[in-house]
């Protein structure tokens, strides 16, 4: 199973990602959060991808498209992924088709999470990140079971440099200039299923749920 993840910037395709790669046994490959190991890391890749990801444009392709085409052929991906964030432009999505059909694969399902920029930036607002390990909550919708702490590892809670409003609306105007057009290219490829992300976490994860298993 090979799906990608559509949607704005904080529409919750990370955590229904996430979600996903748990109870189909398949990585969740997140391009964010493999530039924000390396930024950690003080990798090459880190420091150049980090003045991109603090201004909230995109990170260039030449930067992301090898790495994820790596990424998917490793060991743990024979069965399928999850990516999330990526694609993020038609050249992404082209790179990403091509790669694949030279090992005759393709991309089975695109789930659009779909959700207006209004709401976007009210979760945004309330979005904690765990400093160590990336998990994601939200501070109403879903709360840590204590406050400020990471549930799976004890790591505290903080809001993402990229959360912050300026460069959440200028992540938006980036989405709808860069990445919307994707929705196009994944509905003329037949594949596209679109998930109302406002409906909340549970009832669209059991949507999402229903089309994987073919239901
Ligand atoms: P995310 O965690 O998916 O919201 O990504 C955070 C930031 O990482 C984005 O705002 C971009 O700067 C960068 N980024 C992540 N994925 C990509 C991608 N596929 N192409 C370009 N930049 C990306």
């Amino acid at each position: 199973m090979k799906i990608i993840m559509l949607g704005a910037p904080g529409a919750g395709k990370g955590t229904h990602a996430s979600r996903i790669s748990e109870k189909y046994g398949i990585p969740h490959i997140s391009t964010g959060d493999i530039f924000r190991e390396n930024i950690k890391a003080g990798t090459e890749l880190g420091k150049k991808a980090k003045s991109y990801m603090d201004a909230g444009e995109l990170v260039p392709d030449e930067l992301t498209c090898d790495l994820v085409v790596d990424r998917i052929h490793q060991e743990d991906a024979l069965k399928g992924y999850v990516l999330d964030g990526f694609p993020r432009t038609i050249p992404q999505a082209e790179a990403l088709t091509k790669a694949l059909a030279a090992s005759g694969e393709k991309i089975d399902c695109a789930i659009e999470i779909h959700l207006a920029d209004e709401k976007i930036i009210d979760r945004m607002a309330g979005r904690r990140v765990c400093a160590s390990c990336g998990a994601t909550y939200h501070i109403v919708n879903i709360p840590p079971k204590k406050e400020g702490i990471c549930d799976n590892c004890g790591g505290e809670l903080e809001l993402r440099k990229d959360d912050a409003p300026e460069t959440v609306k200028k992540r938006l105007d980036v989405y709808h200039e860069q990445t919307a057009p994707l929705i196009e290219y994944y509905e003329k490829e037949g594949i596209l299923h679109v998930i109302d992300g406002a409906i909340g976490l549970e009832p669209a994860f059991a949507e999402i749920c229903k089309l994987l298993d073919g239901e």
